[in-house]
């Protein structure tokens, strides 16, 4: 292959804008991109919703031959196939749902060099039939789509997964991309060795989702609370997620009742009844579908707008996969997890049924992990993506609860922990939360009296606090680090954190009963961009021409075009093209229609088109439109740090972390404001002026969404304390 990398590049970013509609590549994608042009065979691992399909599909397009795209579902094919073709790219899927004349028709477009992807099942691209037709076919590349599939340590291995290393050695000329969401580093090496693909051309993607808002509620009266919450959220696509059938059809009937429009979704309905409601979903004929973990897979919605689980995920793998559907388009989305104290019961109860004894210690931990993300005061993203083995994220993310809320109230309790610890260790530390609980509590347990731990001078002196209460105290004293779970046999084991508070050196805060976080913020922020009466008739539009089309109205528009619509009002086929999403092909199906709807409103309502700058991305226009209220606290912490009060000085007083303060700076500046004393930040940062000005510049470039890229651009010379800080003098300066 011939490569030209810097015309191939260039020719990317002109698709991408052309085709598409997008200004800019994510940052993973570009890399990967950019690699398979190259002519290397390349490893993608990114999150759902990331963004994997450009990946294959603008190369597919640069290229000159073909791509053959593997994958395991047809559903999925099918709905690739679809978006492809609105816009305008010649794809189409060889399997045995097609017709005679259908089948032929797509072969002879193949023969003929008109195809640019063809779909394939991986057993159908094995066939000998196929291969020979393959072989007279010029072939760019082969993109391989859930590719930990191949990979017999994976969770869904498929044998024919394996062979298709066969179909890759057949076409030496052509490039190979593997693409997974999910993949251990044992299944990555894995792809690695049987695709070929050297070490330097596997790309991770962080499994951060940005653009998920995290919320945790205590289950109080669940049916209310998820009234309450999907109210919030009229006429937009939800999925409710229970753990039983019952549950889901007891929800689905209560929620119809109150006149949702709803359908259920669980393995006890047929076939054809699933399909139906899935469809009926994806097509925007319902908006909310109440269901079990049966459904998701192969299903690519891209505006689902919410998640609520309405009871607690066993691990924080489900979770991640399930809250993962949501806002795949990149748009805000909320996740809302009720979490009550009765279902984590019930999980230990189905833990307890099982036999093997390595199974029931991994269950355990697995729902520790996901307690501990349920009960952290910290950021929900930490524990999440701890677990994912990304470094801890030192950032607070403005789009948690616990990052948005003042802080909880948190109370003093040294007192209570040293009980707890000092029990463990007159226990010998070989024994679980329960076990010390019930020595606290003075229980005649068998344990206990066998123990003869009812002898110890920390038996019976707990009762103070509820069995529940000091549960929670023990997953919180873990989680501060204070004990160390043994993963083999479940005791625990004092730290030397532990020692401190013991001593009395240290104190204890912690929360026993989660407060409601203050709601500072609005459910979504998708509905803030546009006008909204004319977003719902866009949608209408949208709607009608999908359902003639028999495609998903996704497929027509994205949300977001439809907004950026509303937003800037475009009246001309120039200003249309600069809306997100709207590409040669989608211009010349609809721009029409779409602009005279435009026009035509804003003739009723006297409205002018506003100006669109291209390069201001979706982010920066929504820092402009969003009107975040600020509460009391912070108030009061602009004001103590502009009268000179240092942040080290504010965190002490506070009793809070340096991280708490730096969001209450944040939060006031993403709420418009600025600062009547900005040298108190340049005091602060301790930075020379050409530093200051290199930070800024950074911000610029990388958007204030995230420090990350900016700390990675400014080659770590900054520390995240300083950074956090300067997003803050940026956004304000941005407001003055
Ligand atoms: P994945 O396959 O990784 O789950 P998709 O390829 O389906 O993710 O992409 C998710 C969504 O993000 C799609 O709606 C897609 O149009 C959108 N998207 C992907 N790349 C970009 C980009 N560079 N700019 C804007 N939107 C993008
Ligand atoms: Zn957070």
């Amino acid at each position: 292959m011939s490569s030209s990398k810097p015309n191939q590049i260039q020719n990317a970013h002109q698709i991408l804008k052309d085709v598409f509609g997008f200004d800019n590549f994510r940052s993973t994608q570009q890399h990967i991109i950019e690699n398979v042009l190259d002519g290397n065979n390349t490893l993608a691992i990114m999150p759902t919703g990331g963004g994997k399909s450009l990946c294959y599909q603008i190369p597919a397009i640069v290229f000159d031959g073909l791509t053959v795209v593997i994958s395991p579902l047809i559903s999925l094919m099918q709905d690739q196939v679809r978006q492809l073709v609105e816009l305008d790219i010649p794809a189409v899927v060889l399997n045995s749902s097609l017709s005679t004349e259908e089948y032929q028709e797509n072969l002879v477009m193949l023969k003929n060099g008109d195809i640019k992807l063809l779909f394939l099942a991986p057993e159908t691209a094995l066939q000998s039939s196929t291969l020979g037709l393959l072989k007279t076919i010029d072939i760019s590349c082969i993109a391989i789509d859930e590719a930990h599939c191949i990979s017999e340590w994976g969770h869904e291995f498929r044998p024919e997964y394996r062979q298709l290393d066969q179909l890759v050695s057949c076409f030496p000329n052509a490039v190979t991309i593997a693409l997974t969401a999910t993949a251990t580093p044992r299944v990555r090496e894995d792809i690695k060795r049987q695709l070929n693909i050297s070490q330097n051309s596997e790309f991770i993607a962080s499994f951060d989702r940005p653009n998920l808002y995290l919320e945790v509620a205590p289950k109080e009266s669940a049916y209310l609370q998820t009234k309450a919450f999907i109210d919030k959220h009229a006429k937009e696509s939800g999925i409710i997620y229970c753990q039983s059938r019952s549950g889901v059809d007891e929800l689905t009937t209560k929620l119809k009742q109150d006149g949702y429009s709803v359908l259920p979704y669980h393995a006890g309905l047929n076939n054809h009844k699933r399909a139906l409601n899935q469809e009926k979903f994806v097509r925007d004929d319902i908006d909310i579908i109440v269901a079990t973990i049966a459904f998701g897979m192969g299903i690519n919605k891209p505006d689902v707008r919410y998640v609520v689980h309405y009871d607690l995920p066993k691990n924080i793998e489900s979770y991640y996969q399930q809250i993962g559907r949501a806002g795949r388009d990149g748009q805000d989305a909320d996740c809302l997890l009720l979490f009550g104290y009765g279902d984590t019961g019930k999980i230990r109860f189905f833990i307890d049924q099982m036999n093997n004894e390595q199974e029931k210690r991994l269950a355990t931990m697995h729902l520790n992990q996901m307690l501990a993300l349920a009960e952290t005061e910290e950021c929900r993203r930490v524990p999440l993506l701890q677990y994912f083995g990304e470094p801890e994220v030192s950032e607070t993310c403005a789009k948690c609860d616990n990052c948005l809320s003042d802080d909880k109230q948190k109370s003093d309790l040294t007192v209570p922990a040293q009980k707890f610890l000092s029990c463990v260790h007159r226990t010998g530390q070989r024994f679980g939360a329960a076990h010390i609980v019930d020595v606290l509590r003075g229980s005649n347990a068998e344990k206990v009296l066998q123990n003869q731990h009812n002898l110890l001078s920390t038996y019976n002196i707990g009762k103070e606090l509820n069995k529940k209460q000091w549960m929670t105290l023990s997953r919180q004293l873990i989680q501060k680090k204070l004990l160390r779970q043994d993963e083999q046999f479940g005791g625990l084991k004092l730290t030397q954190l532990a020692t401190d508070v013991l001593k009395g050196k240290a104190p204890f805060f912690a929360m026993l009963q989660q407060a409601t976080p203050e709601k500072t913020r609005k459910a979504s922020q998708s509905d803030v961009i546009g006008n909204t009466e004319l977003v719902s008739i866009l949608k209408t539009e949208r709607k009608l021409i999908a359902d003639k089309a028999n495609v998903p109205p996704y497929a027509i528009f994205a949300d977001r075009s439809l907004q950026e619509m509303a937003y800037y009002l475009p009246h001309s086929e120039q200003s249309l093209l600069k809306i997100h999403g709207v590409g040669s092909a989608k211009l010349a199906k609809y721009g029409d229609i779409f602009l005279s709807l435009v026009i035509d409103f804003c003739k009723q309502h006297d409205l002018q088109e506003i100006e669109n700058s291209q390069s201001a991305s979706l982010q920066s226009k929504k820092e402009v439109t969003k009107s975040v209220s600020i509460g009391s606290k912070t108030k009061e912490v602009v004001e103590r740090f502009e009268s000179g009060e240092s942040i080290a000085e504010l965190s002490s007083s506070l009793k809070v972390k340096d991280n708490t303060i730096f969001n209450h700076l944040y939060k006031y500046a993403q709420a418009g404001n600025s600062l009547n004393k900005p040298e108190r930040i340049t005091q602060e940062v301790e930075l020379d002026e050409a530093q200051i000005e290199e930070c800024l510049v950074a911000f610029d470039a990388h958007g204030t969404e995230r420090l990350k890229p900016v700390y990675e651009a400014l080659s770590e010379k900054c520390s995240y304390e300083q950074l956090h800080l300067m997003r803050v003098l940026y956004i304000c300066k941005r407001n003055a």
